[in-house]
């Protein structure tokens, strides 16, 4: 028998070293979903496989729906922590009560969203527990900022159909970010009915209806065609480990994830070339907008995180066994292990800084 040619799909869950395929064309039996394994290197630049990726299946064994993940298309975009690849739109949702609305958390997840340079859109949830006009008002509040904001209950299924419709509109994958409490999961039960589904089989063992991985999963929206080559459906991912957002390493990449700030900037420049923006004579934005206060409150963040990042990295000079990496202190190889171009800090700072998002900016 002729060898098939590789097959065509996205990958939407990691299991340990196999990936679930979602094939664009289905196969025999109708089968879409294959367990793939996936090399550990693939291709010359020996990328890791995540979530959302587009691949090439091969070695397709049909009847137990088994394959090998052997190729590995570009990627449009990369959210990081998870690693979700193909990202083409961030929902952040925050719960206008029970847990109470925290701007400056609002403000965090906004500016972590908009790292990854994708189209942001905000999503008040639990609106069944407030007043319309305080529902009103946050909505108009974030426009203010810069955002297309929604409000929703999936308790009364207010705003339901609209969120879905909105999302449908765009093909590509969404993710949902936001604190834990504030209504993600059940958020995706109501837009997935596939998830929906599983939860339902599972709900009487965990008394709860909801899904509680820690992995991301790709779910298709409710009502959205099946992926096919040229036709991308509309996904979803809950966004686990999502929950404290970091903002940028780099003080000066901040009011570039500040839209309204970006805007206001647009209209001329600031006196000073690396001026904060924190109403200084002959700043453009001036003082006189809705989050310049908690923009102060960011930037006064960064600017100790990286002032501490500062002297960690002199005591660990003088140390000279602790490296950072994320929020933890691991212990530094040996310089005789390590290859000589990882020796000098400053190398060392910049192989920190990829393990955080992107600068938009750059
Ligand atoms: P997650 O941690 O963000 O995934 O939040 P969950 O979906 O697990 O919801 C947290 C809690 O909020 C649960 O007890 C839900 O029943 C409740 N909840 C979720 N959505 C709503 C809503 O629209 N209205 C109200 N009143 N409660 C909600
Ligand atoms: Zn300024």
């Amino acid at each position: 028998m002729p060898a098939e040619p590789p097959r065509h799909g996205r990958v939407v869950a990691l299991q340990a070293n196999f990936c679930a395929v979602e094939l664009d064309q289905p196969g025999p039996g109708d089968r879409r979903r294959l367990l793939c394994t996936r090399r550990t290197r693939l291709g010359k630049s020996g990328q890791q496989i995540c979530v959302g990726d587009r691949v090439g299946v091969d070695g397709i064994d049909w009847p137990s729906g088994r394959g090998a993940v052997v190729s590995l298309e570009p990627r449009s975009s990369l959210l990081q922590r998870p690693a979700v690849a193909n990202v083409s739109r961030v929902v952040v949702v925050a719960s206008l009560a029970e847990p109470a609305l925290d701007p400056l958390q609002l403000c965090r997840f906004l500016a972590t969203a908009e790292t990854t340079g994708q189209p942001v859109l905000a999503v008040f949830s639990k609106a069944d527990l407030v007043a319309d006009a305080e529902v009103e008002q946050w909505c108009r509040r974030l426009a203010g900022w810069g955002y297309e904001a929604r409000a929703i209950s999936t308790a009364s299924g207010r705003g339901l159909e609209e969120l879905r419709l909105s999302l449908a509109a765009a093909a590509g994958i969404a993710v949902l970010c936001g604190p834990s409490g504030v209504g993600k999961s059940s958020l995706l039960n109501a837009l997935c009915p596939e998830l929906g589904l599983r939860v339902a089989t599972v709900s009487g063992r965990l008394q709860r209806g909801r899904h509680t991985t820690r992995h991301v999963e790709l779910f298709p929206l409710a009502g959205s065609q099946p992926e096919r080559a040229g036709t991308a459906a509309v996904l979803l991912a809950d966004t686990p480990g999502f929950n404290r957002p970091e903002l940028p390493p780099d003080p000066a990449a901040l009011p570039a994830l500040f839209p309204e700030l970006q805007l206001l900037l647009s209209s001329g420049p600031c006196r000073f070339r690396n001026c904060r923006h924190q109403g200084d004579p002959g700043c453009a934005a001036g003082h006189d907008w809705d989050r310049f206060e908690l923009y102060g409150q960011c930037l006064r963040e960064v600017e100790e995180a990286a002032a501490a990042g500062q002297s960690r990295g002199r005591a660990r000079s003088a140390a000279g066994d602790l490296r950072r990496r994320g929020d933890r202190l691991e212990p530094l190889l040996d310089p005789r292990w390590r290859r000589p171009s990882r020796r000098s800090s400053r190398q060392q700072e910049s192989a920190d800084a990829e393990l955080s998002p992107p600068d938009p900016a750059g």
